[in-house]
């Protein structure tokens, strides 16, 4: 078992990531942009399972934070085995009403926060030549999603990001996948007009909208010793809705 480094760790879908990644027996940094409380109890439920399990609190956005992070991760804890890019945000509106900085918000966080760590985790990977990442893309970033022209770029972008990275460390023995998961139940989605979570309930195969636990049992196997062959893939995880 490995060391796992999962971004935005503190709620949702991380959260979710984190103690399941801890129950299969890995040690865990929990990262988060503000709130440490919370991610403060996911490390606890993660300690509970008999791991080490650390926040960490840094900007993903941040180049220079990341560098810093991974320096202090790799002195305390090792070269971590597991990277799960899940930070996200959303900064929702229609293209022809969107502001600049809601659309650069999201890329620069959404793709460039995934950037910053895939680049310099995967060089400590490499020099291990093994680990095993994994890029939390999205529907939006495969359909396309009304409102979310700055998400759904970001998202597709970590699609290609996550084809290039896979051809580029296949040869040091690391697999690099993304799950591009439909309406999950988290804060991000809680926010929404109830017309546009019905009208999407209605969408969706299953019926409902998946619970974060669902995202993090694709995750988990992704990272396990099933998945050894597979990389470059984005796995839908939708309940049906694409
Ligand atoms: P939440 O809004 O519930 O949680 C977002 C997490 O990301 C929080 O832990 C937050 O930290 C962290 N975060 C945000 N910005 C930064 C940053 N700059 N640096 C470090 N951490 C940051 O989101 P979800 O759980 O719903 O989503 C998780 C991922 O899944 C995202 O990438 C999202 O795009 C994707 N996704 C979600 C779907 C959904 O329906 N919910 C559907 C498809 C994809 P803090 O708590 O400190 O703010």
């Amino acid at each position: 078992m490995g060391l796992a480094i999962v971004t935005g760790g503190s709620r949702g879908i991380g959260a979710a990531i984190s103690e399941k990644l801890a129950a299969e027996g890995h040690d865990v940094v929990i990262n988060c942009a503000s709130s440490v409380e919370k991610a403060e109890a996911v490390a606890e439920k993660c300690r509970a399972h008999g791991v080490k399990a650390v926040v960490k609190q840094w900007d993903v956005s941040d180049y220079n934070a990341c560098a810093k992070a991974l320096a202090e991760i790799k002195e305390e804890l090792g070269v971590p085995y597991i990277l799960v890019n899940n930070a996200g945000i959303t900064r929702d509106g229609l293209m022809v009403r969107m502001k600049e900085d809601q659309f650069d918000a999201v890329i620069q966080t959404n793709l460039k926060g995934a950037f910053n760590m895939l680049s310099q985790c995967g060089a400590m990977m490499m020099r291990a030549k093994k680990g095993r990442i994994i890029n939390i893309a999205s529907v939006a970033g495969i359909a396309g999603n009304p409102g979310q022209i700055n998400y759904s770029a970001a998202k597709a972008g970590l699609i290609g990001m996550t084809k290039t990275a896979s051809k580029e460390l296949g040869a040091r023995g690391i697999t690099v996948n993304a799950v591009a998961p439909g309406f999950i139940d988290t804060d991000m989605t809680q926010v929404l007009p109830d017309a546009v979570k019905e009208g999407a309930v209605k969408q969706i195969s299953l019926g409902r909208f998946g619970k974060p636990e669902e995202i993090a049992g694709v995750v988990a196997f992704l990272a396990s010793d099933a998945a050894s062959y597979v990389t470059g893939q984005t796995i839908v995880a939708d309940g049906g809705m694409i």
